[in-house]
């Protein structure tokens, strides 16, 4: 790809060129595709590149090969390998024709027909491709339906979705992204209509789709739409209402705050009761599920009325990353408490000191390896924590041997 027909609008990564240059080595058409298209025509800044090309996967990951770019055949039956240069990745697909759709697997046969690979894609602006060069192929005028907020099918929308009814949690997140009323409602009736075979995916592709969708800047008038068409039923249950989220955004509004998928998850649970079968469910990860699990349980219960020193001693004791969760679900809970907007004041500037004594400061006085050092050290810090963190290492030990000293006292007064 030579830098002059680069046209300078388009900024992907530049491991790009030495990607294509490799590619097209020996005369293959490789072609921009998906979201760096889209990003591209809306003027965002490219994010993850996807490429199609009419080479086939054993002749891409030959070329790749030759030009010493590390591959890794991660779809490689779907036509999908992925190209890794300077730990960045690129997803190379070869043009394929699907033959058989039963709702959630395709067969795909690979072809060389630029318009067939765009017409087995989902949405009009996801069917447009770029070649290096900056020309733009838009078949199916994906273009103005992306400028218009418009998340159209191609082709017919019923027969799109029972071919793969992932595309109905798919057209729910392009919504959440790029969707502008008025909707197209064969699309929304489609969906509606095919929600009750969503049971039949795998839980790894709707938390796919559904941590992308609660990553929008705003998921709440998709989230109200899967609610009012029941599809939420089929992902997160029945009996989801929208009122948390929507209380959730407006403090993320006035507190600047970037969408958090899993946190924006929470708030759409509400109940610590669902967050297991769910996370079963969706396949969430360990992190994910014990987010989840610290976020919505009852303990530690968050005082409104919690002093500054209450609320230090809770960002010690359960660290300020699930506290803020807890806290900014709480403030969703009852939106006009203005004791939350001090709490996440406190969890932005308070960082816990660290406890100045050790078990080895312990064992330095001569005290034995044992139970007994642990139980010291907590009475200790106990008491540190009580004296708002401020006592240093010295005060800390005098501490100690006060405690020492009463212990003596108590045992020999016990004993006499
Ligand atoms: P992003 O990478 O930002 O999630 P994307 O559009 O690149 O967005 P991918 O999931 O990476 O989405 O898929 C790449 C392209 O493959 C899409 O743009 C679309 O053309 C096509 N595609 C993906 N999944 C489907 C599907 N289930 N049905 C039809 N086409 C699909
Ligand atoms: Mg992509």
């Amino acid at each position: 790809m030579s830098a002059a027909a680069n046209p300078t609008a388009f900024k992907p990564p530049p491991e790009t060129a030495t990607l294509i240059d490799a590619l097209t080595a020996d005369g293959a058409e490789v072609r921009f595709v998906g979201g760096c298209v889209r990003d591209f025509v809306l003027g965002r800044s490219v994010q993850d590149i996807d490429l199609a090309t009419d080479a086939r996967p054993e002749r891409v990951m030959a070329l790749l090969a030759k030009a010493d770019i590390k591959v890794v055949p991660t779809g490689v039956e779907h036509g999908t390998v992925t190209a890794v240069i300077a730990g960045r990745k690129f997803e190379v697909t070869t043009l394929r024709r699907d033959v058989e759709t039963d709702g959630r697997h395709a067969v795909v046969e690979f072809g060389t027909d630029w318009l067939e690979d765009a017409a087995r894609r989902d949405f009009t602006f996801n069917a447009m491709s770029m070649t290096p060069d900056g020309a733009l192929y838009d078949p199916f005028h994906g273009k103005k339906d992306l400028i218009d907020g418009r998340v159209r099918f191609v082709g017919e929308a019923s027969q799109r979705v029972r071919e793969d009814v992932l595309r109905i949690l798919r057209w729910f997140r392009f919504y959440a992204h790029y969707g502008k009323p008025p909707l197209d409602e064969s699309a929304l009736s489609a969906c509606k209509g095919f929600a009750f075979r969503l049971p039949d995916l795998s839980g790894e592709r709707v938390r796919h789709e559904l941590l992308r969708l609660l990553d929008a800047p705003n998921p709440l008038p998709s989230i109200e739409l899967m609610i009012e068409t029941n599809v939420m039923d089929a992902v997160l249950g029945r009996g989801r209402s929208a009122q948390g989220l929507t209380r959730l955004r407006g403090i993320e509004d006035a507190n600047f705050a970037s969408p958090d998928p899993v946190l924006r998850l929470a708030a759409l649970i509400g109940t610590h009761g669902a967050v297991a079968p769910l996370s079963t469910r969706l396949r969430l990860s360990n992190n994910e599920r014990d987010r989840l699990d610290q976020a919505l349980a009852a303990e530690p219960a968050l005082g409104a009325q919690a002093s500054q020193n209450d609320r230090q001693n809770a960002i010690y004791k359960y660290g300020a990353k699930p506290l803020r969760d807890r806290v900014l679900l709480a403030w969703s809970a009852a939106p006009t408490e203005p004791a939350w907007k001090e709490w996440l004041q406190e969890l932005d500037a308070f960082s816990p000191p660290k406890f100045p004594l050790e078990g080895r400061d312990l064992t330095a006085l001569g005290i034995p390896e044992g139970p007994e050092i642990g139980d010291l050290l907590r009475q200790v810090e106990t008491w540190w924590v009580s004296q708002s963190f401020a006592p240093d290492r010295e005060a800390c030990l005098s501490h100690l041997a006060n405690i020492r000293q009463t212990n003596r006292v108590t045992l020999s007064g016990d004993g006499s």
